[in-house]
């Protein structure tokens, strides 16, 4: 049975035959000899990297199923930034398709697109942040993705749910949704995982960048319906993932370790709301935004320049300015209790200056006043 899903896939991905790998055809063999590689190391560690990596994705796979406590289909690839350059040229034929974004969002649905020769079209998020659901699905019916993000970067807020399945419900016949979950692990309950069984055309991307902190890592994750993931599985590279770094995910899967991010992620989430409370004392500060991630969006007053203060403390921050929709916001990663304590100096350091030029303002009209006594 073929559905819309099918329809949406260029040609050439169609009759792609995946690149077949040097191990898999080598079978049981004994001597190998047949990849080109150099058959002992000259690089010492343990173990050895002379080889083509195994076929170790799929165990990452495995234990990342494990960890979401889900069957959907699941594949790691290298960054969430590689599933949405998979998902963009598996779904959408260059010159002629287009995706959907909801600005403002991260910033490389819309740099992938350019650079395939896709056209983004954008439903700006209305002035709470929240969807504009009726616009997403009229504009869902000339875009072949359309792409979420939630919790959203850099807003920090999360799709409700009622939002999310409404899109889904009503984009059945018309597009993929990609619901990017970078943040997830700052409002797990959130997930829209567990959709995807009853939306064939959802697809979850999820990273171990951030919560788990594997930046260098580059490991993300794509979890779809076996449809989607039939057209996606054709344009994973013969071997997406160095051994180095498989090693490295496969322990930091493992329930200790899971257990680990957990606590680190409570921790930050305290160190987090402490600091959104301490922000909101500034009088330049017009509105510090609700967060589920790991960074606070703030509105400075106009006139200020918090991006700037900040960097000549040393301290460097977003600036989200050039965003019509972000005017005079600032973007701040939550790091380390002594990193936040240092945002708060520098701020509480800029307002006495403040006061203090205020104080001398007014003392230099206070002369001025004498001299008319006199
Ligand atoms: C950081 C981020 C990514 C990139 O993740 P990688 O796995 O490091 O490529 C993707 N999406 C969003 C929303 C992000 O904030």
């Amino acid at each position: 049975m073929t559905s819309f899903i099918d329809s949406l896939v260029p040609q050439a991905v169609k009759k792609l035959i995946p690149y077949q790998s040097a191990r898999r055809i080598g079978g049981d063999g004994r001597v190998w000899l047949n990849a080109n590689e150099l058959e002992s190391t000259l690089f010492e560690a343990e173990p050895s990297y002379n080889r083509y990596p195994d076929f170790l994705p799929q165990d990452i796979a495995k234990a990342y199923q494990r960890y979401c406590a889900t069957e959907a289909p699941t594949i790691a690839v290298r960054g969430a930034d590689e599933a949405i350059d998979l998902l963009i040229r598996a779904f959408c034929k260059p010159d002629q398709d287009k995706i959907l974004i909801c600005s403002p969002t991260y910033a490389m649905y819309e740099f992938c697109a350019d650079a395939l020769a896709i056209e983004t079209l954008d439903s700006p998020l209305q002035e709470d942040f929240s969807l504009n659901v009726a616009d997403i699905v009229k504009k869902a019916e000339l875009a072949n993705i359309v792409f979420l993000c939630s919790p959203n970067n850099p807003t920090g807020n999360v799709i409700p749910k009622s939002d999310l399945t409404q899109v889904l419900e009503r984009t059945v016949g018309k597009s993929l949704v990609v619901v990017d979950e970078a943040y997830i692990e700052f409002e797990p309950q959130t997930s829209a995982v567990s959709l995807i069984e009853r939306y064939p055309h959802l697809v979850v991307i999820r990273t171990l960048s951030k919560a788990f902190g594997l930046a260098a890592v580059r490991c993300g994750f794509i979890l779809a319906s076996p449809n989607v993931m039939q057209y996606v599985s054709k344009l994973i590279p013969p071997y997406p993932m160095p051994d180095c770094s498989s090693q490295i995910v496969l322990e930091a899967l493992s329930n200790e370790r899971v257990a680990v991010m957990k606590q680190a992620t409570a921790k930050l989430v305290e160190i987090r709301n402490q600091f959104a409370a301490e922000l909101m004392q500034f009088d330049f500060i017009e509105h510090v935004y609700p967060s589920s991630t790991n960074f606070i969006l703030l509105r400075q007053k106009s006139g200020h320049e918090l991006f700037s203060v900040l960097m000549k403390d040393g301290i460097v921050t977003r600036n989200q300015n050039h965003e019509p929709a972000l005017r005079n916001c600032v973007r701040i990663s939550i790091g380390s209790q002594e990193s936040m304590l240092e945002v708060i100096t520098s701020l509480t350091r800029y307002q006495t200056e403040l006061g203090q030029n205020q104080q001398s303002q007014h003392k230099e009209t206070q002369p001025q006043l004498d001299k008319n006594h006199i």
